[in-house]
């Protein structure tokens, strides 16, 4: 089923759902299903699953040299997805980026996801690479996700690349797209990230999902300018408890948002590693407590590993 089928039919009650990341290579699907196997008492219809582009190592060679190597640290995301739907019976969102893809093997990604039943995704650019300042698409792959909803919308709408085909059988993916907001980190003013996003959605984006936030006056704020803009579709507000210290300058540095003084003081103010968790859980059951009486179509949650901690928030929430 659809994510959008999932808001329409949840009668404005808010719904749950969970971002989840693929184990690092050789890792378990067992270590999958030990994050969500506690999550699942809530009834998500939906979880996320992310992707992550190759990357470039250096690996030390016995000469001393160091060779640079490219590697996909968390691949899976695929498989991931279509065990999450075996095991649970709940969809499974796959998250689809332009990095690292030509349009062709976007075109063959999106095959196979048609022919597992998946019928969601979310779009998205992706970033660059590390030790790359700025993205760099593949030479025949798209610079913008925007590129990308239009190649999936085409699909749906039974457009092929190869345009010789005849009776392609259309493609029904659900699109959703990412939105910031507290802007995302290269545009150069609000006004003209708010326009791309609104193109996101008059190529067929369906819905967006937000950005994480740590002061809800920022979704707010940011949902009012969507609608004043005249983006009129669901917008999902992603929440991540911090409970650890060193996230306070991790987690601006790696999504350039802003985390409020109250939060950060008493996060260093907490005795110790429990007390901070209990810090940071109190914050995001406030966060989500207030949103949901806003009446949020859905509250998705990043896991990033610590299911305990987002199963303790959601159990005061749903
Ligand atoms: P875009 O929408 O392409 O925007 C990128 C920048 O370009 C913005 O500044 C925008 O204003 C500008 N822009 C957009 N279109 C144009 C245009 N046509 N011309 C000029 N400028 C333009 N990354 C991953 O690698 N894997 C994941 O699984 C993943 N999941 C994510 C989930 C969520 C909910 C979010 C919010 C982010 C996720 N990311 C993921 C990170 C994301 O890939 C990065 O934030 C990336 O830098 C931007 O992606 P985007 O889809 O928002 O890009």
């Amino acid at each position: 089923m659809k994510v959008q089928d999932h808001f329409k039919a949840s009668n404005g009650e808010t719904l749950i759902s969970f971002e989840i990341l693929p184990p690092l290579k050789g890792g378990k699907i067992q270590s999958i299903f030990d994050t969500l196997d506690p999550l699942m008492e809530f009834n998500p219809p939906f979880i996320d699953v992310t992707y992550h582009r190759e990357e470039y190592i250096y690996k030390k060679r016995e000469s001393g040299y160091y060779e640079k190597v490219e590697m996909r640290k968390r691949p899976g995301t695929v498989g991931i997805c279509a065990a999450i739907m075996h095991r649970y019976g709940v969809d499974a969102v796959p998250h689809l980026i332009c990095g690292g893809f030509s349009v062709e093997e976007t075109e063959d990604a999106l095959i196979d996801l048609k022919f597992l039943g998946i019928d969601n995704v979310l779009v998205l650019r992706g970033d660059a690479r590390k030790f790359e300042g700025k993205f760099i698409p593949e030479s025949n792959g798209h610079a913008y996700a925007l590129d990308l909803v239009n190649q999936v919308k085409k699909m749906n709408d039974g457009f092929y690349l190869d345009n010789t085909l005849t009776n392609a059988e259309p493609s029904d993916f659900c699109i959703g797209v990412a939105g910031y907001p507290e802007k995302h980190f290269e545009a150069p003013n609000f006004q003209s990230d708010l326009y791309f996003l609104k193109e996101k959605i008059k190529a067929g984006a369906e819905y967006i999902v937000t950005q994480m936030f740590f002061d809800n006056n920022a979704y707010f704020d940011f949902v009012k300018k969507c609608r004043n803009a005249g983006i009129n579709v669901p917008i999902v507000p992603g929440l991540k408890p911090i409970t650890k210290k060193y996230q306070l300058n991790s987690i601006p540095r790696l999504f350039h948002l802003d985390i409020p003084k109250d939060l950060s003081s008493a996060l260093i103010k907490a005795k110790d590693s429990e007390a901070r968790t209990q810090v940071g859980i109190e914050w995001t059951v406030a966060q989500s407590k207030e949103l949901k009486e806003a009446g949020v179509p859905c509250l998705h949650y990043y896991t990033m590993g610590d299911a305990p901690t987002i199963k303790q928030i959601a159990g005061q929430i749903f």
